[in-house]
């Protein structure tokens, strides 16, 4: 593609994960865009993942909240179209199948939300994200490598420039999409320049860890690498959800802040174990006097880690019900081998409030109806596994923010998404919400990208 970068307005990108890099392809057809990132390379935390991508506008975060329907479908479908290119395998979804799994949750009184699924697996993701820097090199993108932006200088209301480790930068447009890593510098900005925000709820829960066997209906028979279902549970009335499911794949630790880590799960293509793990989430949100989630899940993370000597917990399902804490001596006599071993077993219960445990045993039990075997004593389960959403700038509909007249907000970090077609379907928004600024028109952006 031709770009003549002179003479156009300028765009500067705070971050080169999906959120950044989608806005910095839409935007380069019509703008010099420069990308700043802290790293020596692009792909954000998508990259360290395994790439799982869900093609769906109420996945990931909910696209409705800022464009209709149909152009929140088009926007996936534009995003599935790109990672077609960049190498990714297209969604896979078998309507038939699909609606049979529906019916067979329906009678449980679970919800399953079919989606469209691609798993590009770790070990393949490089490889895409080199495609996906190839084809923004070819469109003149500029890519500031280990150069972190600190802060922005504002004036009447507009950013003029962002300043970085490596000097000032100037620009028309700002996106700031620094992703969930960035999320301290976030409330940094939010504090320094008075951003309107709220505070997203949060998502607390624990691993699980299964035999592939119990999945493998689900994986071989529907073709379902990262089901969703949904669960109101019996006491609370909570919401649960089932959330990045890796067949034959590994629970790794992960950082949260201040030596406290967490859980994650991965899965690769090639390397394959014999364990299928998800997570188990229950979505709070608070009101007052505390609004801040973050802080309580880093109560829960900090009690959780203090408990497990500096580690997380691992607890065998069985322990749980008979209300006893799990010694490795226990664990053995499952029929499962941990697939992470830098865990303590101990008590779970001991860490997370009554109603969260309730919330996750009667959520496992109904799912044990729809997925026979996840309700059985062996089964492994992995805390503390927190999802932090964020603080939630507030923005119009094409995400800009309501304070400031050219800075636009994208990506898991501001709390608009969370996962990586979400992150990038944002980046889109913003995009579009900068060229309507521009009076470009935006009806038929998506044709014109063949290449
Ligand atoms: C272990 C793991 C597994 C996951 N698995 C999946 C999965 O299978 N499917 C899925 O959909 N999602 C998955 N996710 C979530 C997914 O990775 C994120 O939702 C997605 O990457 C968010 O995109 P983003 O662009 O908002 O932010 P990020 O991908 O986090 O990118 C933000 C970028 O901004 C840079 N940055 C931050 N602050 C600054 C600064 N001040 N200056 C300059 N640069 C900065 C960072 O270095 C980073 O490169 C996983 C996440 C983890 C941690």
């Amino acid at each position: 593609m031709k770009n003549n970068v002179q003479n156009k307005k300028r765009v500067i990108i705070v971050g080169a994960g999906p959120a950044g890099l989608f806005a910095a392809y839409v935007l380069s057809e019509f703008f010099n865009v420069t990308i700043i990132e802290e790293k020596s390379f692009i792909g954000g935390a998508g990259l360290h993942s395994d790439g799982k991508l869900n093609f769906h506008p109420k996945i990931g975060g909910n696209l409705t909240d800022f464009v209709p329907y149909d152009d929140a479908w088009n926007i996936i479908n534009f995003i599935e179209k790109k990672f077609i290119e960049f190498g990714a395998d297209p969604g896979k979804y078998d309507e038939k199948k699909m609606r049979e799994l529906e019916i067979k949750a329906i009678k449980h009184g679970i919800k399953f939300i079919p989606i469209k699924q691609s798993h590009i697996g770790s070990d393949y993701l490089p490889r895409v994200i080199s495609n996906f820097k190839k084809v923004l090199e070819k469109r003149n993108v500029k890519i500031e490598y280990k150069t972190k932006a600190v802060d922005f200088r504002v004036k009447e209301e507009y950013v003029n420039s962002i300043i970085t480790s490596k000097g000032e930068l100037k620009g028309d447009y700002f996106i700031i999409a620094p992703g969930r890593g960035g999320f301290e510098w976030i409330n940094y900005l939010v504090k320094k320049h008075k951003l309107d925000y709220y505070f997203n709820p949060i998502d607390v829960g624990v691993r699980i860890e299964v035999p592939n066997e119990v999945f493998s209906e689900i994986v071989d028979d529907y073709g379902l690498w990262d089901p969703k279902f949904h669960i109101r549970t019996p006491s609370y009335d909570d919401f649960t959800r089932t959330f990045c499911t890796n067949p034959a794949g590994f629970v790794v630790r992960e950082y949260y802040s201040d030596s406290i880590f967490g859980v994650n799960g991965h899965a690769m293509k090639k390397y394959t174990s014999g364990n299928t793990n998800f997570a188990f989430l229950v979505t709070i949100k608070l009101t007052e006097p505390l609004e801040n989630t973050t802080i309580y899940g880093l109560r829960l993370a900090q009690l959780t880690n203090t408990l497990g000597g500096g580690k997380p917990l691992l607890q065998r399902l069985g322990d749980i019900i008979r209300h006893q804490r799990s010694t490795w001596e226990r664990i053995k006599r499952s029929y499962i081998v941990p697939t992470l071993k830098k865990v303590t077993p101990g008590d779970i219960s001991m860490a997370y409030p009554s109603r969260i445990m309730t919330d996750i045993i009667e959520g496992l039990e109904a799912l044990d109806k729809v997925i026979p075997g996840i309700f059985s004593d062996s089964t492994l389960i992995y805390a503390p596994e927190i999802k932090f959403y964020a603080i939630r700038i507030k923005t119009d509909q094409y995400l800009k923010s309501t304070n400031l007249k050219n800075l636009y907000l994208a990506g898991d970090g501001v709390g608009v998404s969370r996962g990586i077609v979400g992150a990038a379907a944002t980046g889109i928004i913003a995009s579009i919400g900068i060229l309507k600024n521009e009076d470009i028109e935006t009806k038929t952006l998506f044709e014109r990208y063949d290449n």
